[in-house]
């Protein structure tokens, strides 16, 4: 039977992170010489949630944790570490808006999240009009602004870590579900939709399907619940040059929009819906909703929608991110719950999993923002 040392499950960014940096190393000299493989189970990668995000790079989202791996993701971003044909991040900005009555919150949120990124601050209403005249004033009083924000290239970041890592021997198996785990003789026996093989660790980068996976090599689940967001895009008048990405946060209102190129928006009802696992589609009537909301925002006269779509964001119950070893099955490593961050966060939560195997320190970008292996792996 083919042996590996380490077994990726998920295709997704999350998968593709962690395949990444096992294959390439952590040390500059990018030597790791491990045998890993990665397992897909549709016919393509990055077919769920990775294909259906906003694309959005922003440090202060998610919790402090996620905040702090976005932050250590950011030289990832802006330096590859490999060649690459277009940068993966463009200028965007992201501002939150909100009415007068959120002006304490949003100040203390504001100072809050300088502490972690200094740019982060808090805006009157003639500072939000100045960044995106369209929006309604009474809705718009108060901001927390990172113009640091960016626009994030997720299929060219996908692809990077893929070529990368196969450059350096990277095995990938897609069309391949993992149906069974059976821990002996300290190595993993893998069962999947399409053959057998063995592997010492078995990192689950499953998404939506992280407790089931789980529950395959009997490691106990941590509370995972996938939530469907719906997006679509849709044309306006207005010339959206320098917008930033505007979101809503503002109970019952929530919403976002982005501006994308040829005047489009790329729109959100900003929603949570608890769901199961499987192939998210959109509701005709979140995007009614949204549009209604987001026409009540500003002054954009939406109509009409391009394209839809939706994607699960999967939260742990406390919200924040799951890396670590399981406390009980041995070879086991938890790579789940990035909920809305699993773009921004991947390049950090790879070097996570390559330094628990490899049985190093967090890298030093990760220590020096408070990061610990406690913060970021099963909790209670
Ligand atoms: C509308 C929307 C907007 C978003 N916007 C942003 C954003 O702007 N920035 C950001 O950072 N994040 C954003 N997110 C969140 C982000 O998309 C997710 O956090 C991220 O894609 C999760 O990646 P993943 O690899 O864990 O999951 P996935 O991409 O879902 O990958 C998991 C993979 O595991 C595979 N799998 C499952 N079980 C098995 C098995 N038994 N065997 C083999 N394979 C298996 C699945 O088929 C799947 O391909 C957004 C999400 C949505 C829905």
């Amino acid at each position: 039977m083919k042996r590996f040392d380490v077994a990726v499950i998920g295709g997704g960014i999350a998968g593709a992170s962690a395949a990444f940096w096992l294959s390439v190393g952590l040390s500059a000299d990018r030597s790791a010489d491990r045998r890993v493989v990665l397992f897909e189970q549709e016919s393509e990668l990055a077919f769920h949630s990775t294909s259906r995000s906003a694309a959005v790079y922003l440090e202060n989202y998610g919790g402090p944790t996620n905040h702090r791996l976005s932050t250590a993701s950011r030289g990832f971003f802006e330096n590859p570490p490999g060649a690459v044909d277009a940068p993966f991040l463009e200028p965007l900005g992201f501002l939150d808006v909100g009415p007068e009555s959120s002006a304490d919150e949003f100040a203390a949120r504001a100072a809050e999240a300088a502490k972690v990124t200094s740019s982060i601050c808090f805006l009157d209403a003639s500072q939000i009009a100045e960044l995106c005249p369209a929006l309604r004033p009474e809705h718009a009083v108060v901001g927390v602004w990172e113009p640091d924000a960016m626009a994030v290239d997720v299929m060219a970041v996908h692809q990077f870590y893929v070529r990368e890592a196969r450059a350096r021997g990277l095995q990938i198996e897609r069309s391949s579900r993992v149906e069974s785990l059976d821990r002996r003789d300290d190595r993993w026996k893998i069962t999947t939709s399409s053959g057998e093989l063995e592997a010492s660790v078995v990192v689950n980068a499953s998404g939506a399907w992280g407790d089931h996976v789980a529950s395959l090599a009997r490691a106990a689940p941590v509370g995972l619940t996938p939530r469907r967001r719906t997006a679509f895009t849709t044309r306006t008048h207005h010339d959206t040059t320098g917008w930033p990405f505007v979101h809503s946060g503002v109970v019952g209102a929530e919403c976002y929009f982005k501006p994308e190129a040829g005047q489009q928006l790329l729109c959100s009802l900003a929603d949570e819906t608890a769901t199961t696992p499987g192939d998210a589609r959109p509701e005709e009537l979140d995007i009614a909703l949204a549009i209604d909301r987001l026409n009540a925002l500003a002054d954009l006269n939406i109509r009409s929608v391009a394209t839809t779509w939706a994607g699960h964001r999967t939260f742990a119950p406390d919200r924040q991110p799951v890396i670590g070893w399981d406390d009980e099955a041995d070879g086991f490593v938890w790579m789940v719950g990035q909920g809305g961050a699993g773009i921004v966060t991947s390049p950090a939560s790879g070097m996570v999993v390559a330094s628990l195997i490899g049985g190093e320190e967090l890298p030093d970008p990760l220590k020096n923002l408070g990061l610990t292996t406690e913060m970021l792996g099963r909790r209670g």
